[in-house]
């Protein structure tokens, strides 16, 4: 095998080598185009090559890329501060950057903990989570991600956070449906609670809508007031792991806004850089500073590049770009667009088995028997076989599940740029039509 750069997902497959990018596609050396119904990962959340964000990025360059974040402030990380206190709802006001969503969401958890103990309370240091999530590949931020696949190699060095079941109403594990469940699934951390003992816990994290792990799980109205409830009840601080559902994704800034939900800790990434610069944020509330305000006066983190220049002034041309287009505006009328026409899929291909999502995360989960809701087998990896097909056919999906039989079954994530039009929509479904076809 011939030397290559450590980062692709398999070592041993050949990847198209990208040339550009325009919209909402993609060009590979070979001059094949790729509509990007994946956004990448989720990210690239105004397409590629928008020329405001290259341009703003260009300004900061010939100006200064990077200084140390303990010697210099700048104009663009004290504006990027300032525009998303100003985006995002209630008192959530203080931002503090890093470079991915890992490291936003173990910057969470480090803070819910200072939270505690600069109150005086020293005990309070578990963080409790879902089954079926993902919240980060470095250890802190794994051991709260409940995807068994990602923990299997590290887990003596994982703390055991996950504890309850998601609002996964397609594979109820109650069997039941919402409202009239009660939200038992919801009721499950209230017990979690009791069982530890809420002198031991800092705080619970949640996905608002479970991305990488599950393909789009969207909880039913109600679930959230009664996590928030379980929360608020017992001094246990809300984090919302908004790393792929914040900036818009599902419509308005924060998804946790769907259901009138303030977290009291948010982590932030992908469509904050939307691709252009690695840039993430942990933003807190006024609330959860004020005992650090009054104590410390540090946040104990931080990473060489956090809140360098060059990578704030890309996520702040994002932002002035979302708002001087009204991009936000126009998420959910496409979401209806796309949802409508994926339940069409749905009828005409036997295997999608549910078709889910907020704004512009949806995502489609496979099913062997669709009435009996039986999943592939794992050794078939269909998920794998879809996403390849789509590659072919010339669309980029996003492969999605956590690898529980039984649980989570092969899904991917339909997620494009939120600046596509409607009519490369019809082009999407076209493409997916094409490699369902494929694929069945
Ligand atoms: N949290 C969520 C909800 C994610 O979807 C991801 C990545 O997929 C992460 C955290 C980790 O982000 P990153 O890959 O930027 O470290």
């Amino acid at each position: 095998m011939k030397p290559s750069y450590l980062i692709k997902p398999a070592l041993d497959e050949r990847y198209p080598e990208i040339d550009y990018g325009k919209g909402v596609f993609l060009f590979d050396k070979e001059g094949k185009k790729y509509l990007d119904a994946a956004s990448g990962a989720v990210t690239a959340n105004i397409g590629h090559g928008v020329p405001e964000i290259i341009l703003a990025m260009h300004e900061q360059s010939k100006r200064v890329s990077f200084v140390y974040r303990s010697q210099f402030t700048s104009e663009a990380a004290e504006k990027l501060a300032e525009k998303l206190a100003d985006a995002l709802p209630g008192d959530l006001n203080w931002s503090f950057f890093v470079n991915s969503g890992s490291e936003a969401t173990e910057t969470a958890l480090k803070i819910a903990i200072q939270y505690w103990q600069e109150k005086g309370i020293k005990s309070k240091t578990k963080i409790l989570s879902r089954w079926i999530s993902y919240h980060g590949i470095t250890l802190g931020a794994l051991s709260m991600s409940g995807h068994p696949g990602r923990r299997a190699r590290f887990v003596p060095l994982l703390e055991e956070f996950p504890s309850i079941s998601p609002p996964y109403c397609y594979r109820c594990p109650y069997q039941s449906t919402a409202p009239e469940c009660g939200f038992l699934c919801a009721m499950e951390l209230d017990g979690a609670i009791k069982r530890i003992g809420s002198d031991h816990i800092a705080g619970f994290i949640a996905e608002p809508v479970i991305g990488a792990a599950g393909g789009a799980i969207t909880p039913p109205e109600g679930y959230y007031e009664t996590i928030k409830k379980i929360c608020d009840e017992n001094n246990i601080l809300f984090i919302a792991d908004e790393v792929m559902t914040g900036f818009g994704r599902t419509g308005p800034m924060l998804a946790s806004e769907n259901w009138n939900i303030i977290p009291d800790i948010v982590a932030l990434g992908k469509g904050m850089g939307a691709g252009y610069a690695p840039i993430a944020a942990t933003v807190v509330s006024d609330h959860v500073m004020e005992p650090i305000l009054h104590g410390s006066k540090s946040i104990m983190s931080g990473h060489t590049l956090s809140a360098n220049p060059q990578s704030c002034a890309a996520a702040l041309a994002v932002l002035e770009y979302l708002e001087n287009n009204d991009i936000l505006s126009d998420v959910e009328s496409k979401s209806v667009y796309l949802k409508n026409k994926l339940d069409q899929l749905k009828k005409q291909f036997e295997f999608i088995g549910d078709v889910r999502g907020k704004g512009l995360l949806l995502g489609l989960e496979f099913v062997r028997m669709p009435g009996a809701k039986i999943p592939f087998e794992r050794s078939m990896k269909l998920t794998e076989l879809v996403v390849k097909a789509g590659r072919d056919q010339g669309i980029l999906l996003y492969p999605a599940g956590a690898g529980l039989d039984g649980m989570s079954g092969d899904a991917v994530i339909i997620s494009p740029p939120l600046t596509i039009t409607k009519r490369e929509i019809d082009e999407l479904i076209n493409l997916l039509k094409a490699t369902f076809i494929e694929v069945y």
